[in-house]
């Protein structure tokens, strides 16, 4: 292949929804699009988010130009507060994207020394040998936008987020006539959003979901309590303009989603007519068919301000009778069992409670297939790699640019790590650098490794034994039986007598009674093996065990 070439290395988001970041490169330049986070699945215990490995790019930090941000996403922003610090290159972002950088960096003491860059929805930067420009795309926050990248090898657009919403709420629609002129003047790669390739037909507009908050604004006989993700900017503008309607009056509930509203009244991007918007003590004494909440949980986290109503825990809010509870979201893949219970919760308060599937209440922010075979259409590309999405999603993406014609060896697949090189003529998958999950856990970043997951995935399942060896402090002999304690393994007065025969066992292996000193390392395996063979046989579970020695 000629060189030089043209590197695209997804580090997130590909194979997984969430943590999205992709890096281009070409010679001594490189840029990074995008630096986001993922919410841990089930089987990462105890662990608050998931971050991507940015070895690579550590390892040629002279070379970074920027970090450039298409929206407002937790999957596009959450790891800059994390990332930035180490890597301290500029961001570059439209003005509420930029808005909401600065709380979550704020939030984690990162915004000292940020070096934050606006840019206009249709503005244009140049970073090293790279002409970046950005263009307006329809998403479910304000400021979304795609990039245009030139590069001496050709032009890559980037569609960031996207559907093609002819009717937004906020925001402009996606830039059809900018993606059609580049199109015709040659595109030599499409990086596009797979996030809802699984669905035909075209994404319904927001409008929908307006019209259907009219409905329940206008008809609820009580209050009514709307959630949704904080960051979903145009859907609260929603509520907002249905409650004005209506003469309700709307409080927000939650601190991340009070956050990003200020923010967002701040910039422009929310309005409220005068006297809509209200703290929660200016509504006591209201009439209920007059009062309207906007509140965090959508996804039924745990310490969210809806999850605290629905279990009666909320210090201020309790569910009334007559209460209309709307779900305007629906869960992330992985969510659904505590989305599930927060609405039963709800049912069992008294509420009325609606959501996507029992009313349109909400839309996605993401284009269906002939939204993408559109875009497809519109910018023709020579080579295409699908972005944002499981590997179900990328693959079908794949398979919708085959059926537009696009031929099977310009479509690349990637996962998380591939090194795609490209010239005019060809494109290969060349090699994978290290990527991956980072967590983060509490206050630490990246300590939290494979093993230590592995250590609480089978706490989790059998439990553990804790055993506690005496030893003379002078001789160096056992002193005893040993003493047995468990945790999580079984019922120990149930099982008073294994429990019991499993302490003899160890006497007996660890040779109690004759006159030898303990070595440690002898005594440690011993016993685990001893005791793993013991309890697998007794009750085919696998404990964690853990000797201990105390000298007495
Ligand atoms: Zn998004
Ligand atoms: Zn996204």
């Amino acid at each position: 292949m000629a060189k030089p070439r043209l590197k695209i290395i997804p580090l997130g988001g590909l194979s997984e929804i969430g943590k999205n970041m992709m890096v281009i490169e070409y010679e001594n330049d490189i840029i990074a699009i995008d630096a986001g986070l993922m919410f841990p699945s089930a089987e990462m215990l105890g662990i608050d988010l998931v971050i991507p490995d940015i070895s690579y790019l550590l390892e040629r930090r002279e070379r970074i130009r920027g970090i450039i941000i298409t929206h407002g996403h937790e999957d596009h922003v959450g790891a800059l507060p994390y990332l930035l610090p180490q890597l301290n290159v500029p961001v570059y972002s439209t003005k509420l994207t930029r808005g909401l950088i600065s709380v979550k960096l704020k939030e984690r003491k990162a915004l000292s020394g940020a070096n934050l860059k606006v840019v206009p929805p249709n503005g244009k930067i140049t970073l090293g040998k790279f002409r970046i420009e950005f263009f307006p795309v329809c998403h479910s926050i304000p400021d979304a936008v795609g990039l245009v990248i030139h590069t001496p090898v050709g032009t890559v657009v980037h569609s960031g987020d996207f559907k093609l919403d002819y009717t937004p709420v906020s925001g402009k629609p996606t830039d059809l006539s900018r993606l059609a002129q580049l199109g015709a003047q040659g595109v030599l790669l499409l990086l596009s959003d797979s996030t809802y390739a699984e669905l035909p037909g075209y994404t319904p507009s927001e409008r929908v979901v307006g019209e259907a908050l009219d409905n329940i604004m206008a008809n609820a006989p009580g209050r009514v309590i709307v959630t949704t993700f904080s960051s979903l900017v145009s859907r609260v503008q929603q509520v907002i303009d249905a409650a004005a309607k209506h003469q309700r009056r709307v409080c927000f509930v939650g601190r991340s989603l009070i956050d990003t509203a200020r923010i967002a009244l701040e910039l422009g991007y929310l309005n409220a007519p005068d006297g809509v918007l209200a703290q929660l003590d200016e509504l006591r004494g209201m009439p209920h068919n007059k009062i309207v909440f906007v509140t965090t949980g959508s996804q039924g986290e745990p310490t969210s301000a809806l999850v605290r109503i629905a279990n009666r825990d909320h210090r201020q809010l309790h569910i009334l009778r007559g209460d209309t509870v709307v779900i305007s979201a629906t869960p992330v893949p992985g969510n659904e069992a505590l989305v599930n219970q927060t609405v039963d919760n709800l049912f069992k308060q008294g509420a009325q409670v609606l959501y996507s599937t029992v009313a349109q209440v909400h839309v996605h922010g993401h284009g269906s297939q002939e939204e993408l075979k559109l875009l497809l259409n519109l910018v023709k590309p020579t080579f295409f790699m699908p972005i944002h999405g499981e590997y179900r999603h990328l693959t079908l993406h794949a398979k919708l640019a085959e059926s537009i014609g696009i031929p099977k060896d310009k479509i690349f697949v990637l996962e998380d790590g591939d090194i795609l090189e490209l010239n005019p003529q060809a494109g290969k998958i060349t090699g994978k650098i290290t990527s991956g999950n980072v967590y983060v856990d509490g206050l630490s970043v990246g300590d939290i490794g494979s093993v230590v997951l592995r250590d609480r995935r089978m706490l989790s399942r059998d439990g553990m034994v804790v055993v506690i060896i005496a030893v003379n402090r002078q001789t160096g002999k056992l002193v005893g039986y040993p003493d047995i304690v468990s945790r999580g393994f079984v019922d120990t007065r149930e099982d008073k007598d294994m429990i019991e025969e499993s302490r003899q066992l160890v006497a007996r292996v660890l040779d109690h009674g004759r006159d030898r000193p303990a070595e440690w390392g002898f005594i440690n395996t011993k016993v685990k093996d001893t005791l793993h063979k013991f309890y697998y046989e007794q009750t085919k579970r696998r404990p964690m065990i853990l000797p201990f020695m105390v000298k007495v």
